[in-house]
């Protein structure tokens, strides 16, 4: 019988299948090698980050915010992603805010986005509008209606993304050193206040002053200015308005329900990894939210301080000036919607919500605040 050789075959065979085997093992261990070691860099990369304001440092309520914000993403990241917070004037103007986390040079900022309305007109609508949505309505809108995305769309163009970062509630109408008893007490009167709001105030009349928070108290002393709107009790007490102005007129007709922004420099947050990108977005939907809850704490405590204990005049403006202001700023919307699409679209939307919400919260909001007015029998 004639003896097979089938060896050398079969072992060429076996040696070929262990090579390509071992090999793949190899490649599989070293894609998992690199793997692991990529997580583990992005997981020890560090960040630091500077934040710049519109507030001066370490400023009642509003500067409060984007301290608290760094704070808890340092916390939150294992100090992976530093953020150290400059006031006005520290790094940039208070106004410079805007310009400095969209060329990069910060790369977070904290402010409001109407003191943009220079460069983007629409972004008013990210703060407040006149006679429009409350806190809990704008927080509704930006967080599950659709606004984020339109603010979004706005500052794409300059590399910024931006975040509510603060919710101040229904603000007051201000401190005035000249009582508002008619439409024609407006006339002349000069009187910082941004905004939408400040542009109704003009056509009023009145000349409208954007100042920043730290140069507010001396325009109003000195009688730069005849009237200032800033927040409201807790805010303007720690200000000491009540010691330079004799009036404090509500509702806050101009600022129903502010938010803050917190911006961030689109490039630099592409650079974080996802999990500190979701820490940083917590950490200003925290800011946002904790700002409500301490001034929906502390603004009452405030107005009875500054009636009781200081003697302000607290007044409500009257229902004829109101009415006057209402009709001029809708003439405004209407006039600024014709002229530019960006602000119509967003104008669109924003009415859009409010149809919505404004029906449904007059049957639980507004019922609900009636229904406890009612005296016991
Ligand atoms: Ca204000």
């Amino acid at each position: 019988m004639k003896k097979i050789n089938w060896y050398p075959p079969v072992i060429l065979g076996l040696l070929a299948l262990l090579v390509v085997t071992f090999g793949a093992l190899v490649v599989s261990r070293t894609d998992q090698v690199q793997t692991v070691t990529s997580i583990e860099n992005a997981g020890q990369q560090t960040f630091e980050w500077k934040l710049v304001t519109t507030w001066p440092k370490n400023f009642p309520g509003l500067g409060s915010a984007p301290e608290r914000f760094a704070k808890n993403v340092a916390k939150m990241s294992n100090g992976r992603l530093k953020i150290k917070v400059y006031g006005a004037g520290e790094l940039v103007p208070a106004m410079g805010v805007f310009g400095a986390v969209s060329d990069g040079a910060a790369q977070v900022g904290h402010g409001a986005a109407y003191y943009w309305k220079g460069k983007v007109p629409a972004a008013q609508f990210f703060t407040a509008v006149p006679f429009g949505l409350n806190a809990q309505e704008m927080n509704g809108w930006l967080h599950y209606g659709g606004g984020l995305e339109l603010w979004e769309e706005l500052y794409a163009p300059f590399d910024l993304i931006p975040m509510a970062g603060g919710s101040t509630g229904v603000q007051m109408a201000g401190w005035f050193n000249r009582e508002i008893n008619s439409v024609d007490d407006l006339k002349g009167l000069k009187m910082r206040i941004p905004g939408l709001g400040g542009e109704v105030l003009n056509r009023a009349g009145g000349t409208a002053i954007t100042i920043p928070g730290g140069e507010l108290y001396t325009a109003l002393q000195t009688g730069v200015i005849d009237a200032t709107e800033w927040v409201g009790p807790y805010n303007d007490l720690a200000f000491g308005f009540h010691q330079i102005a004799q009036y404090y007129y509500y509702p806050g007709w101009h600022e129903p329900g502010s938010i803050l922004e917190i911006i961030v420099n689109k490039t630099a947050f592409e650079k974080l990894p996802e999990d500190l990108q979701a820490i940083v977005r917590t950490a200003a939907r925290d800011a946002n939210q904790d700002m409500l809850d301490e001034y929906t704490a502390r603004n009452n405590r405030a107005l009875k301080e500054l009636v009781e204990e200081h003697g302000i005049e607290l007044r409500k403006l009257p229902d004829s000036v109101i009415a006057h202001l209402k009709a001029i700023n809708h003439q405004i919307m209407e006039e600024a919607a014709a002229k530019d699409p960006q602000f119509n679209r967003v104008y669109q939307a924003f009415k859009e919500f409010e149809a919505q919400v404004i029906p449904y919260h007059r049957i639980s909001e507004e019922a609900y605040y009636q229904t406890r007015e009612i005296e016991l029998p």
